[in-house]
């Protein structure tokens, strides 16, 4: 078992550039986020935007992965293929987006309404963004990796969500997956310690229904068991003391989902 890798400051500030590269990706993305748009497009929008800026799409060829982004619809989990499918009111579409910029990982993810969705899957949206919240609220010294993950299932299963077990957040920077796993279910003061210098991606997967999942035969996708859908909202974080340092961001995102309006 390889152990954490701890970064230097330098190397965070690094780590930040290749995250707001993602997140300025999933920006754009956001900007095509409507009914009749084919998620290849936003796929290609995506390559084209990391590549223009002297970074390199993660996720491509990773493990043989045949695309830049993730693309994941209502009831997929993570881990989707980008198609000819074209999305359609009500739908809800998660991205997930990693690059790579001067040798360094960054990872995000963010789960988009398609013009409006029913009450009860808006519900989910909000509140595995407010899990992903709780988890970062934890991400300090001192804390421990299953302080983390309480805080999100906790959340999670208060609101009578599903909290996905089977894929799990992580280690980020100079691999795409590295040390510790950031599971988003636990027991609070167990796991890793959380010192200065660990970057991890917490990334809470939900499901509105059950947290049961199926594993496509393609491979990749990840769907949930019962066919409801389920959400994904990711951020890389900085552990500090005190604070997380949020080194991707929404903002990019929040400012074109605006501007859609
Ligand atoms: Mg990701
Ligand atoms: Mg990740």
């Amino acid at each position: 078992m390889s152990k954490v890798n701890y970064k230097s400051i330098e190397e965070i500030e690094l780590i930040r550039e290749s995250s707001l590269l993602v997140s300025k990706t999933l920006g754009e993305v956001a900007k095509l986020i409507k009914p009749g748009v084919q998620t290849n497009e936003l796929n290609n929008i995506a390559e084209s935007f990391i590549r223009d800026h002297g970074g390199i799409p993660a996720f491509l060829n990773y493990n043989g992965f045949p695309y830049s982004l993730c693309i994941s619809l209502n009831d997929q989990v993570v881990h989707g293929f980008p198609s000819a499918y074209e999305l359609a009111e009500g739908d809800i579409v998660s991205v997930d987006c990693g690059a790579i910029l001067n040798k360094f990982y960054g990872d995000s993810a963010y789960t988009f309404p398609v013009g409006k969705v029913d009450v009860e899957t808006y519900k989910l949206l909000e509140i595995t963004k407010e899990c992903l919240i709780k988890g970062i609220e934890k991400a300090v010294v001192g804390m421990r990796i299953g302080d983390v993950a309480h805080a999100v299932q906790e959340h999670a299963e208060r609101n009578g969500f599903g909290v996905v077990k089977e894929l799990v957040g992580h280690g980020v920077g100079y691999k795409l997956h590295e040390k510790p796993e950031v599971p988003n279910y636990g027991k609070r003061g167990t796991g890793a310690k959380l010192e200065e210098g660990m970057v991890i991606a917490i990334e809470p997967m939900i499901n509105a229904g059950k947290a049961a999942v199926k594993f496509w035969s393609d491979g990749w996708t990840v769907s949930s068991m019962d066919g409801k859908p389920s959400a994904h909202y990711e951020h890389t974080v900085a552990v500090k003391r005190g604070q997380a340092d949020v080194l991707s961001t929404f903002s990019y995102i929040e400012e074109s989902l605006k501007q859609n309006k």
